[in-house]
């Protein structure tokens, strides 16, 4: 059997886990990131924790194939370096200087989105599936693409940002600097805004009972609720969303017509409410949907893990 070490890297915790060949996770080991401290100090963690990853799993460093780090950047292959971290403020580091004079296992990095993806197409919602488009919902709207059952990273290993990709002309501000992404528009961030902007307006909403009147404690689950429980405000809150999401949505399809789409974050924890009318507005909004169909939609299956194994098996 081989196994394989998975890290984790986020900016609030950092999580390891030994993987088997079979991508099951045999140990796993967070601790928190403490994104504020230094390069030196968050890599001599990063590398801990990933060998009480192995000590947990009853391994030695020996029994360990390889060493996959999955984090919220990617490394440019003409300089070898991080280029950005946003959450510990790094720009252009040498990440692998750091880790290899201190763990002396071949060590690759990847974005962790496409880690996600990754995850989810060997061994989750996707599970054996050569064609995936992955898409996080959370507070931005990120994602990574599987292409012939390979990570899709493009020139300079920028990837794919699905999130950025423009939905609306001119339209609303987004986090990136540009205007009308799909992230304005389809993020839980956007979600909740489109929510509260249509609550304000209806007074006779049960949203106002389900917030204590407080506009500003709205959650994407509220609005679900608000669906369960037949409020029209909630039902015409999430057509909207879900009509920018699936306009995303054809986008990702048209231009790379995965077998599955797999959705995960928090608001995807929805289910059915939210794939139901995903699902019934994709054929008629995509290009030839009607002629040749379109991907089966699903919710990720392994939630954090996905990242670890993504990584694992980069
Ligand atoms: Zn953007």
């Amino acid at each position: 059997m081989n196994y394989y070490l998975g890290l984790d890297v986020g900016g609030t915790n950092l999580v390891a886990g030994v993987v088997d060949e079979e991508y099951r996770i045999i140990s796993k080991v967070s601790i928190p990131a403490g994104a504020h401290r230094t390069i030196e100090e968050i890599t001599d963690d990063m590398v801990a924790v990933s060998l009480q990853a192995i000590s947990k799993s009853g391994l030695s460093e020996g029994d360990i194939s390889k060493w996959g780090i999955g984090m919220p950047s990617y490394v440019n292959p003409k300089t070898k370096l991080l280029v950005h971290a946003n959450c510990f403020g790094w720009k252009n580091v040498p990440i692998y200087d750091y880790l290899e004079r201190k763990l002396s296992l071949p060590v690759q990095i990847e974005n962790d989105a496409n880690c996600a993806a990754l995850g989810e197409a060997l061994a989750g919602a996707a599970k054996g599936v050569e064609n995936v488009v992955m898409l996080t919902i959370g507070t931005g709207l990120g994602g990574g693409i599987i292409m012939n059952g390979k990570i899709y990273c493009g020139a300079d290993r920028m990837g794919a940002e699905l999130g950025h990709v423009k939905l609306v002309y001119d339209g609303i501000p987004c986090t990136c600097g540009q205007k009308g992404c799909a992230e304005a528009y389809c993020s839980a961030t956007a979600l909740i805004r489109q929510a509260k902007e249509a609550v304000r307006q209806n007074r006779n909403s049960l949203l106002w009972d389900l917030c204590g009147g407080d506009i500003n404690a709205i959650e994407g689950k509220t609005i679900f609720k608000g669906i369960e429980m037949g409020d029209e405000t909630a039902r015409q809150i999430l057509e909207q969303y879900t009509e920018y999401l699936t306009c995303a949505m054809s986008t990702y399809i048209t231009l790379f017509r995965p077998e599955k789409i797999i959705l995960g974050g928090g608001i995807a924890q929805a289910g059915e409410l939210l794939l139901a009318p995903i699902r019934e507005r994709l054929i008629p909004n995509t290009f030839a949907g009607t002629e040749i169909g379109v991907p089966t939609v699903e919710t990720a299956k392994l939630g954090n893990d996905a990242g670890i194994i993504g990584a694992a098996f980069l």
